[in-house]
């Protein structure tokens, strides 16, 4: 039995450590330890209470008086107190033997005494004490002589039933022959004889032996009567533990009972029986049998205990991988509708391009071709911002994409990049409205490209996910504990995000609601991207929407004001001005501005209001030099209040501005005709508002600023011719970029792999040579090296540059490590790849103009 529990813990081992994983194991250790630790503090508990310092009083015991055999001295102790004694005394458990008439288990109700030794065990004793297991079990025989078939308590309903005289038997004769007619007698042998003598149909007396069974034969013989033994019948003379109910005597019943299991094993129990000229083997093969049982017991319930930590662990692990497998299904489901929407992204312009270069071919008439190649022309440009969006995306997440430190102007940035989608917003009826607070910085620095990223992100997704309404861009400075920050916030009254898909919308691929993809497209990683680039920047990004009231996305970055160009110059405007706009927003904005230069400002909603406005400037004597006025204003439009204002309102010398929503034509003519002297298209920049105002009210040229933005970048050079080798594989890319330089004056010659632009190189003589990276053969790189060795033997330094599609920051390193100058990142524009050509080459020579000539 050992053995097998042993194997089954070593295989429910081996088990768990084949398939739980490290945290599992830790749990499951855990467990067991906790186990462990809960059996530990009950076993120590028990020892303690049964101290006998902690005993209340000794444990008072029944002290037994029946001997069990007949024949034996009953002065003698009787055993079952010897035994008694000598296992309290082994556990140190104090105890003191108490006379006790009668019934034990009624005694201990009675809270006579606290332990006994022999009880009989019944359910209702049980009920009423607790009860050990037994060390000796034991019962009475049923005699009859041979003939009349008395063999169980049924036959003896309603005859004559000789019982010996005690406890024992009267309780036994009660529960087994309570038909029979009961008579009690002094002995075994009294009882006996009244069978063989046919005074008694049967009788009940205490076990039968070997040896006792010849003595009654005997006795039987004599009587010419031969008997049968049976027996034994229902109802066990129980020799174990019984005690109080409460927990300190459970305890000590326990701690007898196993004790006097450990005399039997160590030969204690047979001494005492034997002493008392008993048979000990009863009560000792009892023990042992008990004993194994115990055993048999512990370790049925420890591989129990092991199967339940296996169970749960299972369990446990089964929840673990079907919550990983969920998540897995579902970024794998992300992924599948990411691929599916790629896919129609990628296709919807490819498409066109395929389908418009086609049709040029074989169109005859020129202006038909310009109009097709100009529309696969912006086809293939949103391609590749597609392709820039996936590039981008992964740039972050490989951690490879780099920022920029540039001065930057916020206004312009933010006012441009918010224009970009003036037109978008004014066809659906969008009123689109900039607001950069006065307080913010002019400059700050950052990396422009990235900042003007998130914006149109953001400004691009409000316009598009906005049916009606308003689109505000805002910034102002703000205190966070991360010190002084720029916040910006892009505000709509669109179709707003469900509160439990807001925190989704920012993981990548992810968008909302799926039917948005069908409605709108995208590709669910503009936000992620925006997020990681903001983080980069030093910020946090956050939503607050909620269904159809719509969405504020802001993001924070940052201040690092330029401190001598911190804030907007003041201008100290003199004059009142009036604007008429019925969006507050846009109102609020364009007061703002005015009055941070000086003007008094006066606002009005409708055209009504600003016509009583001009009335009662002109009465109080205090015209307005300048009307701001929306041309799309409710109930009388901007030209409408214009041209009143203009007859009826005397306008003196007030100037009239209007703030327009498209570039129409008509709209300049309409505005020659009222005389209105400028026109804006909204959102009006700061800086366009406050040229106009400075040009058209004050007559002031219009003084340039010494721009700061990007004024790391630098160098405007003259093109001039170069002989240029071209190691380019693929031959579409080979004609794009030879026609590109030949247009741009170079001469070009050209080479399929790494190994032709090798012996090119040492057979021709080139100003630069652009090598593709992934070449056959011999690759860009490797050609690059090639060739920088065999310079170091001549001295000479051809400019080299390489062309790549991965356009990882990491690739740039190990292109200026293989002996590059420079690196242009494919798809490129045509202006960008001659640019870089220059200014590589401008590089270099300016390098070799700074080294020490020989003569120096
Ligand atoms: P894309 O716009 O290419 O799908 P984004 O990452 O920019 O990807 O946006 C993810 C999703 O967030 C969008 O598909 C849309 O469901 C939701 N979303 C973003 N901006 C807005 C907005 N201003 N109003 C409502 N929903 C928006």
């Amino acid at each position: 039995m050992l053995q097998q529990t042993g194997f089954t813990i070593l295989k429910a081992v081996q088990f768990l450590n084949r398939h739980l994983g490290r945290e599992g194991r830790r749990w499951a250790l855990v467990m067991l330890a906790a186990l462990l630790c809960v059996g530990s503090l009950g076993w120590w508990l028990r020892e303690r209470s049964l101290e006998p310092s902690r005993a209340p009083r000794p444990f008072r015991v029944s002290e037994h008086k029946l001997p069990l055999k007949q024949g034996v001295d009953p002065k003698l102790v009787d055993s079952s107190n010897l035994i008694f004694e000598e296992a309290c005394k082994r556990r140190n458990i104090p105890f003191e033997l108490v006379k006790t008439e009668g019934d034990p288990v009624k005694a201990i109700m009675d809270g006579k005494i606290d332990l006994t030794q022999v009880i009989f065990d019944s359910p209702e004793n049980r009920k009423r004490i607790y009860i050990s297991e037994p060390w000796i079990v034991d019962s009475s025989w049923l005699v009859a002589p041979e003939n009349t078939g008395i063999d169980s308590p049924a036959e003896v309903v309603g005859r004559r039933l000789w019982i010996q005289n005690n406890a024992r038997h009267k309780f036994l004769a009660a529960q087994n022959f309570s038909g029979a007619r009961v008579e009690a007698q002094d002995s075994a042998d009294r009882a006996v004889e009244g069978v063989c003598l046919g005074l008694a149909d049967a009788a009940l007396i205490e076990p039968v032996t070997a040896d006792s069974r010849a003595h009654f034969q005997g006795l039987a013989a004599c009587a010419k009567v031969k008997l049968t033994f049976t027996g034994p019948p229902k109802g066990r003379i129980w020799f174990g533990v019984g005690g109080r109910k409460d927990a300190a005597t459970k305890m000590a019943v326990v701690a007898i009972r196993e004790e006097i299991g450990r005399m039997g094993e160590d030969g204690s129990l047979a001494r005492i029986y034997s002493n008392h000229g008993l048979d000990p083997n009863n009560a000792v093969i009892l023990l042992q049998d008990l004993n194994a049982l115990r055993q048999a017991k512990l370790y049925m319930t420890i591989a129990l205990g092991v199967l339940v930590l296996v169970l749960l662990a299972l369990t446990w692990q089964g929840l673990r991988l079907r919550k990983a497998r969920q998540r897995a299904d579902k970024a794998n489901a992300a992924k599948s509708e990411f691929l599916a929407n790629m896919s129609h992204e990628l296709r919807t312009p490819l498409n066109s391009v395929i389908g418009m270069t086609r049709l040029s071919l074989e169109t005859d008439t020129a202006a038909e071709r310009k109009e097709f190649l100009s529309i696969a022309s912006a086809s293939a440009e949103s391609l590749l911002s597609v392709v820039n969006e996936i590039l981008d995306f992964s740039k972050l997440e490989t951690g490879k994409l780099g920022m920029e430190e540039l001065v930057i102007d916020l206004c312009e940035l933010v006012e441009s990049s918010a224009k970009v989608f003036a037109f978008p917003a004014h066809q659906k009826g969008l009123e689109l409205v900039c607001d950069v607070a006065p307080s913010c910085p002019r400059w700050i620095q950052g990396d422009p490209v990235r900042l003007r990223q998130v914006l149109f992100n953001l400004i691009g997704n409000a316009v598009k996910f906005t049916p009606s309404g308003e689109v505000r861009v805002l910034v102002a400075p703000r205190e966070t504990d991360r010190g002084l920050m720029l916040e910006f916030t892009v505000q709509d009254t669109g179709i707003g995000i469900a509160e439990d898909k807001l925190a989704m919308i920012f993981e990548p691929f992810s968008q909302a609601d799926s039917s948005t993809t069908r409605r709108f497209g995208g590709t669910g990683l503009g936000l992620a991207i925006s997020r990681g680039l903001v983080q980069l920047m030093g910020g946090t990004i956050g939503v607050e929407s909620s269904p159809q009231k719509g969405a504020a996305f802001h993001f924070t970055v940052p201040m690092h004001p330029l401190t001598a160009h911190s804030s907007w110059p003041g201008e100290a405007l003199l004059g009142r001005a009036l604007v008429v706009d019925d969006n507050a927003t846009a109102r609020a904005a364009v007061e703002t501005m005015l009055r941070y230069w000086g003007l008094t400002v006066t606002t009005a909603s409708d055209g009504e209001s600003a016509l009583r406005a001009l009335d009662e400037a002109k009465r109080s004597g205090e015209a307005y030099s300048l009307l701001v006025i929306d041309s799309d204003l409710r109930g009388m439009d901007g030209f409408e209040l214009a041209s009143m204002a203009q007859s009826g309102y005397g306008l003196g010398h007030a100037i009239v501005m209007l703030l327009t929503s498209d570039k129409c034509t008509l709209t300049a003519v309409r505005c020659n005709e009222l005389g209105i002297v400028a026109h804006l298209i909204k959102p009006v920049g700061r800086a366009e508002l406050l040229a106009s105002v400075r040009r058209v009210v004050y007559g002031a040229a219009e003084v340039g600023e010494p721009s700061l933005a990007g004024s790391k970048i630098m160098h405007e050079r003259p093109p001039r011719s170069l002989r240029i080798l071209l190691a380019e594989d693929n031959a579409v890319n080979r004609k794009l970029a030879s026609t590109i330089l030949q247009r741009a004056g170079h001469t070009v010659q050209t080479a399929e792999n790494g190994h032709q632009a090798v012996e090119q190189v040492r057979s021709g003589e080139f100003d630069l040579v652009l090598m593709d990276v992934q070449m056959p053969e011999m690759d860009g790189l490797e050609a690059a090296r090639v060739i920088r060795r065999d310079e170091a033997r001549t001295g000479a330094h051809v400019a080299m540059i390489a062309m790549t599609a991965h356009a990882m920051s990491g690739d740039v390193e190990r292109c200026l490590d293989a002996g590059m100058d420079g690196y242009i990142a494919k798809p490129f524009q045509p202006r960008d790849f001659l640019e870089t050509i220059e200014a590589v080459k401008a590089k270099i020579e300016h390098d070799r103009s700074e080294l020490p000539s020989a003569g120096d």
